[in-house]
């Protein structure tokens, strides 16, 4: 495993490989790793000869200061478990590698009501800042395949529509979400639970499926009135529960036109924020 925190190395490294006719497969984190990352090295190492997986806990998508400082970082962690699944390449650059002085980053994407809704009514800049940095490490990696997680839907979302508007060459793969037994998505913010608030933590899977059993029996608007009824727990604080077109992201008032339902919650436990979805049509 080579591990390069400049991207004039990193970049060196790669087009040998490409100069070998190799395909390049990518997956952005902002690593204290968990099997749901490694799920995406898995992925990628199947489809393609050399796996990317870069560590970069990017400021500009954070809209709470308390939050970047607060960010779990296990960087000794994350190289041996990216090792065991046989990653090729780490990349791990400081903040000016990505954000040299003088280079323009910044660009206004249009992504329509995309950003508007959920995570982006309540985080206001954090896809802008996401959007940023993903087209950022896509322009230093060149990958043929970029491999994101369907747990943060809204995010792949984005980027899809990002990639197709700017035509940039390269395939978006969704990962399924990577679960504990108890159906908590796996999330790097997990660790920062208490005991209690971690033994509570499964109600939002169980709500998500309680949605999906209920989709076509009542009106979607009472489904989403009842799931933030059954989250309001003790140390809980929904923030949205939403039923929603997998496409659009817009509100889904009658199931039977609508050919892929997800449903997307965001819900405090303490002092950590959770986001999931599931699926509950396709
Ligand atoms: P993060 O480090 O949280 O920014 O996530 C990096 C990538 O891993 C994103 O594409 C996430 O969607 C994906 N990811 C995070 N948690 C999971 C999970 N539990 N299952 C699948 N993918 C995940």
């Amino acid at each position: 495993m080579f591990l390069y925190r400049t991207l004039s190395e990193l970049q060196h490294y790669l087009n040998s490989r490409r100069r070998l006719g190799e395909q390049i497969g990518f997956a952005p984190t902002m690593g204290a790793l968990h099997s749901g990352h490694l799920d995406l090295i898995r992925h990628s190492k199947v489809h393609n000869a050399c796996t990317v997986c870069s560590i970069f806990v990017n400021p500009t998508q954070f809209n709470d200061p308390k939050d970047l400082e607060k960010y779990p970082r296990t960087p000794e962690k994350d190289l041996a478990m990216l090792e065991s699944v046989g990653t090729e390449v780490v990349f791990m650059p400081p903040v000016e590698e990505i954000y040299p002085p003088g280079l323009e980053t910044t660009f206004q994407l249009d992504l329509g009501q995309l950003d508007k809704v959920m995570e982006g009514a309540f985080r206001p800049g954090h896809f802008q800042g996401m959007a940023q940095v993903v087209k950022r490490l896509l322009d230093i990696v060149q990958p043929d395949r970029l491999y994101m997680g369907q747990k943060d839907f809204q995010q792949f979302s984005i980027v899809g529509h990002m990639i197709r508007q700017l035509t940039l060459p390269v395939e978006l793969v969704m990962v399924p979400t990577v679960r504990e037994t108890d159906g908590l998505a796996m999330s790097s913010r997990n660790v920062r639970l208490s005991p209690e608030q971690r033994a509570a933590a499964p109600a939002i899977y169980q709500t998500l499926s309680w949605a999906k059993a209920q989709l076509g029996i009542l009106p979607t608007a009472e489904i989403e009135v009842e799931a933030i009824r059954k989250l309001s727990l003790p140390e809980f604080r929904p923030e949205y529960f939403q039923i929603v077109d997998g496409r659009t992201l817009l509100p889904v008032v009658e199931p039977a036109t609508h050919e892929w339902i997800v449903a997307c919650v965001a819900s405090w436990v303490g002092e950590v924020r959770l986001i999931d979805n599931l699926e509950l049509k396709r």
